[in-house]
C-alpha cells in the first residue's frame, strides 16, 4: 500500500473574509473548520504524515487542535507560512520524509468526501497526479484587458479546480523546484506540475467541497454543519 503526506496550508491572512482571527482557526459547529479538514484524512489506512504551514502565534494551537485526531503511528509536522500559499506549500514539502504520495489539501475546504480522497490516490498512482473537481457550471469567458471577449471555451472541456491534489512525492517536487527556480507562482499545484511536462488527471468531485473564502461561504458553512448535527 502507498504512503500518503499531506499538506495543509493554514497560513493564509484571511483578509478576504474581513476578520482578525485566520480562517482556517474559525468556529464551525462543535470544532474549528481546521479540525472539521482534518478529520476527513484521518480515517485513511494510507496516512503516514501531516504537514501543517501555520502562522508562528498559531502553529501550537493547530498541533493541539491536530494532534489527537491521527493515529499514533502518523508523524505531524509544522512549518512557516510564505508570502504567497505556493511558498508555504514548498516550506512544507521539504518536510515530507518517507510518503510516495503527497496531497496538498486547502485547510478551508472542511467537506471533502473520504472516498474523493481515496479515488485521488489511485489515479495519481497511476497517472502521476490527480486533481478533485466539478465540471464547469457556468459558461467561462476569455477576455483582453478591456473586458471584451475574446473567446468563449467548449465548456465540456472546462473544470473547477478544487483540492485535494495528489501526486506522486518526486513530480511534485520536481514541478515546485522548476516554479522556484524560474520564479512562476501558480494559482494551483497542479498547474506547476502541469508546467515541468507531467501529466495530472482531473477527478470529478463534488460541489460541496467548496473553499471558505468569503463571509457568504462561512454562513453556508455554518448551516451546512447544523444541517448534519441535526440529522446526527
Ligand atoms: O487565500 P486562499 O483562499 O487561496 O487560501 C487557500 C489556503 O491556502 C488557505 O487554507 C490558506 O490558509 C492557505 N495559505 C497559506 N499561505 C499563504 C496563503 C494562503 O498557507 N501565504
Amino acid at each position: 500500500m502507498h504512503k500518503l503526506a499531506v499538506i495543509i496550508p493554514a497560513a493564509g491572512s484571511g483578509s478576504r473574509m474581513q476578520k482578525e482571527t485566520p480562517k482556517p482557526f474559525l468556529q464551525l459547529g462543535d470544532a474549528t473548520i481546521l479540525e472539521h479538514t482534518m478529520r476527513r484524512f484521518s480515517g485513511l489506512d494510507c496516512l503516514s504524515e501531516v504537514v501543517i504551514a501555520a502562522p508562528d502565534a498559531l502553529r501550537e494551537r493547530a498541533f493541539d487542535m491536530i494532534r489527537p485526531l491521527l493515529a499514533k503511528n502518523v508523524e505531524l509536522h509544522g512549518v512557516k507560512g510564505g508570502r504567497e500559499r505556493q511558498d508555504s506549500i514548498y516550506n512544507a514539502l521539504r518536510q515530507v520524509g518517507k510518503a510516495d504520495l503527497v496531497a496538498v489539501h486547502d485547510a478551508v475546504r472542511p467537506f471533502v468526501r473520504p472516498k474523493h480522497i481515496v479515488q485521488c490516490c489511485d489515479v495519481a498512482e497511476q497517472w502521476g497526479g490527480a486533481v478533485l473537481g466539478v465540471r464547469a457550471k457556468d459558461t467561462i469567458k476569455r477576455t483582453n484587458e478591456q473586458g471584451i471577449i475574446v473567446e468563449t471555451p467548449d465548456r465540456s472541456y472546462l473544470w473547477q479546480a478544487q483540492t485535494p491534489q495528489i501526486f506522486r512525492r518526486d513530480i511534485l517536487l520536481d514541478a515546485y523546484e522548476k516554479a522556484h527556480r524560474e520564479g512562476f507562482i501558480g494559482t494551483d499545484d497542479a498547474s506547476l506540475v502541469e508546467r515541468a511536462g507531467h501529466k495530472v488527471k482531473m477527478v470529478l468531485g463534488s460541489r460541496d467541497n467548496f473553499k471558505i473564502t468569503y463571509p457568504f461561504d462561512l454562513k453556508v458553512a455554518r448551516m451546512k454543519i447544523n444541517e448534519t448535527e441535526m440529522r446526527a
